[in-house]
């Protein structure tokens, strides 16, 4: 992420020397600051190009949800045109992150992680107060002083390993709302006045700490290391501690009883799908066969899904893999026997066992179904790779 850099170089002009002493957002019709609508344009135009790429998927149900979620914590409203809303990215990193005008990015990795709707509420009620405490125009303010940001990504933490993800499209604004964060303080502010929220919502508040330990426990067995905000072990182990320092001080009747586990998984399954194609194109196979599991829970018999499961053990190559993929691919081709790549699978399963009849009947029928296949000349080669 070396385009970073001098972004947020450029973006330090653009800060005065003003004081980050300013109250939060409450009155929809007050003007912002002349820096902070610079830092507003700036974010917008970070928007329009995260949400003309591939990364944004347009799950309407699932906006719509994490929209109804956002509407029950009720925020005070954003001035200038600002909004709440939801966008949903796929990556299957641990993140989501607040854009000072209301745009909250979610990935398709946290909210595949999440257990329920009061643990995604955590997490949204943070990115709320981000919005609405203008942490974005303190955190910049701050900066000039502190050069906190430019010293954290110079000091690797925007490391080799992020083609393909969602931080080589973020500016200044997001790279601070997404990767690097905000001060300790404006953290430990998100986290206390998120609480508040989420239990004045009537959520059950003691979700708030499973979420970050269940994050936390995912971000250190990821074999992709990631240098989201969310994914980090220290900072999960600072929201972790703050929960449980908020926790501890709530009256045990102020905290509400909704978890919404239902509510939740009655729209996840795309969201959860699109993760698992993610995991598996990663490579992180442990964790594909987990969501394809849940998922499959949720709905069961989706053939895609089976399928993902089944390339998941394929590719892992553990002992019994190969007959566990075997066994759910065979289930495949006997409940979905138009279902092409089954066929390819169980051709080069086939292949790889030296059962080369198999394979090459597998293979056959897989063209038969895929007459335009893309990869139809590796498969006339495995064909001939068959011939005895
Ligand atoms: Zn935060």
């Amino acid at each position: 992420m070396r385009c970073a850099l001098p972004a947020v170089g450029l973006f330090l002009l653009l800060a005065g020397c003003a004081s980050t002493d300013v109250a939060p957002h409450r009155n929809p019709t007050a003007a912002l600051e002349d820096d902070e609508r610079r830092l507003w344009a700036r974010a917008r135009e970070e928007q329009a190009r995260l949400d003309a790429s591939d990364f944004h998927v347009r799950l309407p149900q699932v906006e719509d949800y994490l929209d109804g979620i956002v509407a029950r914590l009720r925020p005070d409203p954003l001035p200038n045109g600002g909004a709440f809303r939801t966008r949903v990215l796929v990556d299957p990193t641990l993140n989501a992150f607040a854009m000072p005008d209301g745009a909250i990015y979610v990935h398709t990795g946290l909210l595949a992680q999440a257990e329920n709707e009061a643990q995604l509420a955590t997490v949204l009620a943070h990115e709320i107060v981000h919005a609405l405490h203008r942490h974005s125009l303190k955190g910049t303010r701050q900066v000039r002083n502190q050069t906190a940001i430019l010293a954290t990504l110079g000091a690797g933490t925007l490391g080799a390993g992020l083609a393909g993800s969602v931080v080589q499209l973020l500016g200044a604004v997001g790279t601070m709302a997404s990767v690097t964060g905000y001060s300790r303080e404006l953290e430990r502010e998100a986290d206390a006045v998120g609480f508040r929220l989420l239990t004045a919502a009537g959520y059950d508040a003691r979700e708030s700490t499973r979420m970050f330990e269940a994050m936390l426990a995912e971000a250190d067995r990821a074999k992709h290391k990631s240098p989201y905000f969310f994914s980090t072990h220290p900072r999960l182990q600072e929201r972790i501690a703050s929960f449980e320092q908020l926790l501890s001080s709530l009256p045990p009747a102020a905290s509400g009883t909704r978890t919404g586990r239902v509510e939740l998984e009655a729209v996840l399954p795309p969201a959860l799908a699109l993760n698992a194609e993610a995991t598996l194109r990663l490579g992180d196979f442990d964790s594909t066969i987990a969501q394809a599991k849940r998922f499959l829970t949720l709905q069961p018999g989706h053939p895609h899904l089976a399928f993902v499961q089944a390339e998941a053990h394929r590719k892992r190559g553990q002992p019994d893999d190969a007959a566990t993929a075997l066994q759910l691919l065979q289930a495949l081709e006997q409940s979905h026997s138009q279902f092409a790549p089954a066929q390819r699978s169980l051709g080069l399963l086939s292949l790889a066992q030296g059962r080369k009849p198999d394979a090459a009947r597998h293979f056959k029928r897989y063209l038969e179904l895929e007459p335009a296949a893309a990869d139809r000349g590796y498969i006339l080669d495995f064909l001939r790779q068959c011939e005895p």
